[in-house]
């Protein structure tokens, strides 16, 4: 996706404003330090901009998933600690050791590899260990675990390897009472142990995404590796906002507007029908840009501070919503909130999510398309 510095046809308006001040209610209801993870360029919100923001917010590391990702912070000049955690048999390790990345291991196998390009090197690399307690992903399965933590010992007596971090990912974050959380963490917990008998005590160990770092300190250990909650959107609904700001406000710019006679119908198949002589919008926002199709006939924009409903089908690249008999003071042009902060009564990622039965995570990061970002709030 591209940036603009002022309104496209369909702009996702980043606020990195927002995207510190969330940084700093992780750091305060965590206790401890910030991993920001700006995996999947940034739950959308374009991974660069958002891991300067957080960082200058005083996040003191970044997470990602695959090892591309964490080069491409790198290539944009970041030099911030960054774990990377999601590797393939072709994943570029000697890129990795090279680019200084922290190395998530999952597998005696990919240990093995990332010692082969540190070795090739002639570097000592940092590596962490992701530990399978029980989420049966990715981390180290438990048949493996005993082998596994014998050549982490070894990779480190032979200076292949600094072992830094343990981490492992919470199966029910978002029922922060589970046991299973509190289980996970004691694993970890032996887990570290059985390392430290072996002579490689990790430096540090790490578990809480966002809902944990946001009512569980307890787990908090010595960093916690919140998503969600670093782009505004509550994990826990039913417990509040914490006073996160969501950061991602979609807007698209009217791009016609035009009077439908009573029994019309709009957009395909006419699952709309109008009641009454009226007008209508088009949006030139469809489902190749991150607008469900589901979404169809279930949602409602902001135009001036006022909410108009979405008629008929979202199509491939813009849907229609209907003003009403007197056009309701809007003209082409005009600038519809699609979803936003909720906080003067239009739709959040949260109420698309609710629509379409899945979570706001999805409806964020899933934003492409002909979408331009524009940045407020700090540097892009
Ligand atoms: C995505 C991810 C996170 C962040 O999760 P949120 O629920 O968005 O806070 C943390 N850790 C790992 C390993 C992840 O894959």
């Amino acid at each position: 996706m591209t940036t603009v510095a002022s309104t496209a046809a369909l702009t996702a308006t980043i606020d990195l404003a927002a995207i510190a001040h969330n940084v700093g209610v992780l750091r305060a209801t965590s206790g401890t330090g910030v991993i920001a993870v700006v995996k999947a360029d940034a739950y959308g919100h374009g991974a660069v901009p958002v891991a300067r923001a957080a960082l200058a917010a005083g996040a003191r590391e970044l997470g990602v998933a695959h090892i591309t990702e964490a080069l491409e912070l790198r290539q944009a000049g970041i030099d911030a600690h960054i774990t990377s955690w999601l590797h393939t048999p072709s994943t570029d390790f000697a890129a990795a050791v090279a680019a200084g990345i922290d190395i998530a291991v999952s597998s005696p196998r990919q240990l093995a590899a990332v010692v082969k390009a540190a070795g090739e090197a002639g570097v000592t690399t940092t590596v962490t260990v992701k530990v399978d307690t029980g989420l049966n992903r990715s981390g180290v399965a438990v048949d493996e675990w005993d082998s596994m933590a014998v050549a982490l010992a070894k990779a480190q007596a032979q200076e292949s390897i600094t072992l830094r971090a343990i981490m492992t990912h919470l199966v029910r974050g978002d029922e922060p009472d589970h046991p299973l959380n509190s289980q996970q963490a004691e694993r970890l917990d032996d887990a570290a142990a059985d390392l430290a008998r072996l002579g490689a005590p990790p430096q540090l160990m790490h578990l809480a995404n966002s809902p944990a770092a946001l009512v569980r300190p307890d787990l908090s250990r010595d960093l916690v590796r919140p998503g969600i909650a670093l782009y505004g959107r509550t994990p826990l609904p039913d417990r509040g906002d914490f006073g996160l700001i969501p950061a991602m406000t979609l807007t698209g710019e009217i791009s016609l507007v035009k009077k439908v006679a009573q029994g019309q119908g709009v957009s395909y198949s006419h699952t709309w029908i109008a009641p009454c002589d009226t007008v209508v919008a088009v949006i030139p926002a469809g489902y190749a840009d991150g607008v469900p199709r589901v979404l169809s006939g279930r949602f409602e924009v902001l135009v001036n501070g006022r909410s108009f409903p979405a008629i008929g089908r979202v199509c491939m690249d813009q849907f229609v919503i209907d003003l009403g008999p007197d056009g309701g003071g809007v003209t082409e042009g005009d600038v519809a909130e699609l979803f936003g902060r909720g906080d003067r009564g239009g739709a959040t990622a949260a109420d698309w999510a609710d629509a379409t039965g899945t979570i706001d995570y999805e409806i964020l990061s899933a934003i492409r398309g002909r979408t331009v970002r524009r940045y407020i709030g700090g540097e892009a």
